[in-house]
Formats: structure tokens, sequence, C-alpha cells
């Protein structure tokens, strides 16, 4: 799923249904905080940390907890409409988009945004792996410091 731009109303009630229809196929019900948090997360582009959307949604729905947020937030990704960022260093980050793409973060924040993977992987097979060790596939994470932080 991706989708950045302010989505108009039928574009907003069709993600809507697909929204439920994907929660409801997991088990998961649709309620107006699950919708609340993926609305969030497909508004940003930085990938938020679980604080972040918390404090975000709690703008909109000011009884949310940010146990509750944990909760919606797992429940999007085992519908398979957003995804889990963990690496290694500091808080998960959540991305809205579940396709296969890279990331570049920032060192300073900690941020993170999408970078479209490359066609060209011959690099890859000049890298130096363990032996016996057969490279199926890669993540690639740049790591940097993003505009406002350089400012
Ligand atoms: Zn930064
Ligand atoms: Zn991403």
């Amino acid at each position: 799923m991706h989708m950045r731009k302010q989505p108009d109303k039928a574009q907003a009630v069709k993600v809507k249904q697909q929204l439920k229809a994907n929660l409801s196929q997991s088990g998961f019900h649709f309620t107006q905080q699950r919708a609340t948090v993926f609305e969030f997360l497909s508004s940003v582009e930085h990938h938020p940390t679980a604080d972040e959307v918390y404090l975000a949604v709690k703008n909109q729905l000011p009884k949310v907890s940010l146990a509750t947020i944990y909760k919606n937030l797992e429940a999007l990704i085992e519908a398979g409409v957003a995804s889990k960022l963990n690496y290694g260093d500091g808080s998960a980050r959540y991305d809205i988009r579940t396709d296969y793409h890279h990331h570049v973060r920032c060192l300073q924040c900690g941020k993170m945004w999408d970078i479209e993977p490359t066609e060209s992987s011959a690099w890859l097979k000049s890298m130096k792996s363990p032996a016996g060790f057969q490279i199926s596939d890669y993540r690639l994470e740049l790591l940097g410091t993003c505009r406002e932080c350089r400012k």
C-alpha cells in the first residue's frame, strides 16, 4: 500500500473499505482508532515511532493510550497494511509501505525516509560474504543527516 498524497473523498472511502477488508481478513475489527493510526501513518513520510503516532493520534482521540497505540500498530502489521522497521538501535519505526524498498536514516533525529530500489545489484555479487553463504536478498539502510538536522 502506498498513498502519500492527500486522497480525495472517493479515494478515502475506497482506502477505508480496503483497510476494513484487510483487518477483518486477519480477524481484527475496524475501529476509529485503527483508522486514525492508519491515516496518520499514511500522511507522514518519516516513518514515525509509536510515541510519535501516539502524540498525533491523541490530538484527535484524546482518550487513547500508548499501550493501545502499540496494539493498533500490531493489528495493522498483522493485517498486512503497514510494516515495522527494526534496525537494532533506537525505537522501532512504522512504515505504511509493505512493498520492497530501502531507507535512509538520519543519525541525529532517527527519522527514516524511503528510497526506491535500484535495478542493478551487480555490486552485491562483489561483496564478500562468509563461506557457503548464499545471498538471496538485501535491505539497504543509508545513514546520514537529514535537511532539518543539517540546519
Ligand atoms: Zn534528522
Ligand atoms: Zn519505508
